[in-house]
């Protein structure tokens, strides 16, 4: 597409003397601004989003955040899945978990943690990667190997495209955003987590919100949408929408991994992507797109 308002080359009136033409190259520029951003999947202009600046950091001048347009925001579904009431071991967890005051005193809680097996099979606790504040979370669903390995969450494979979607996609550092998984020790042979190791894991992971109290959060797979939402639903019917969730926004996407099996699915990842920078007033990038930002490995 051509620049927004570059008038015509066969012009012969001086653009700047004549209003006609510069009102004809306004009109051109906005239509070509509302084409971008139908491409991009915005519907409506927002204005704080257009003019903020892309931070998120919560001690910087971060931009008014932007208002959520009602088309994309989605009540959070009623909690139809039991987390708790078949594992009462999950409520000790919870009471030592709210009483940790600080970030610091919570990893030390998790790395502590043998409340359940996997305990005996990790090499070490994955807590967290990020600022402490911070205006963005990221949520996966467990450590796999090279995160058991290096104590830090999406290291491998998976965590290399999610930092492109991060810096090349949203055009932020990964350092600016906190990422944490639903579960903090590996599941032996990445198999799935179970039932009752998420339960006992969500009270960390809920604490760790209420610390980090981030405005969006960014589900990346199944299992954590589903756990953080509380909903049965699938992945299709999670995705591409904002749910209000406990006063915060949460964006639930694909996880990495995922996508690095499926590249197909990248095309969904980047307008989920799209509408957390937006719901943090971040101006959509130019030319990241689905490529751009989900990489092709
Ligand atoms: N997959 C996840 O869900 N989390 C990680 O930390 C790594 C891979």
């Amino acid at each position: 597409m051509s620049e927004a308002s570059a008038p015509s080359s066969d012009a012969t009136s001086d653009p700047v003397a004549d209003p006609a033409h510069e009102l004809l190259a306004l009109a051109r520029g906005l239509a070509s601004h509302l084409e971008r951003r139908a491409d991009l999947g915005l519907r409506r202009v927002d204005r704080s989003a257009a003019q903020a600046e892309p931070s998120i950091s919560k001690s910087g001048a971060s931009p008014a955040r932007a208002e959520s347009p009602r088309d994309v925001l989605a009540p959070t579904p009623p909690a139809t899945v039991p987390l708790f009431e078949e594992f009462p071991a999950a409520e000790e967890n919870r009471k030592r978990a709210r009483a940790c005051a600080g970030l610091g005193e919570l990893r030390a809680l998790v790395a502590s943690c043998t409340a359940c097996g996997l305990a005996k099979t990790r090499t070490q606790t994955v807590f967290s990667d990020g600022p402490e504040q911070t205006r963005l979370m990221f949520i996966g669903e467990a450590p796999g190997q090279s995160e058991d390995e290096q104590g830090v969450p999406f290291v491998g494979a998976a965590g290399q495209l999610l930092s492109d979607i991060i810096r090349k996609g949203m055009g932020l550092a990964r350092s600016e955003v906190y990422i944490a998984n639903v579960l903090k020790c590996r599941p032996p042979g990445n198999r799935d987590p179970e039932p009752e190791e998420k339960a006992l894991c969500t009270p960390y992971l809920d604490r760790q919100i209420e610390l980090v109290n981030p405005e969006v959060i960014v589900t990346l797979g199944l299992h954590a949408a589903r756990h953080l939402l509380r909903s049965p639903l699938s992945m299709g019917r999670l995705r591409g929408k904002v749910h209000a969730w406990n006063g915060r926004k949460v964006v639930a996407t694909y996880h990495p991994a995922f996508l690095l099996r499926t590249p197909s699915a990248k095309k969904d990842c980047w307008q989920d992507i799209q509408l957390a920078m937006r719901e943090l007033g971040l101006a959509p990038r130019k030319s990241a797109g689905p490529d751009a930002s989900a990489g092709s490995r």
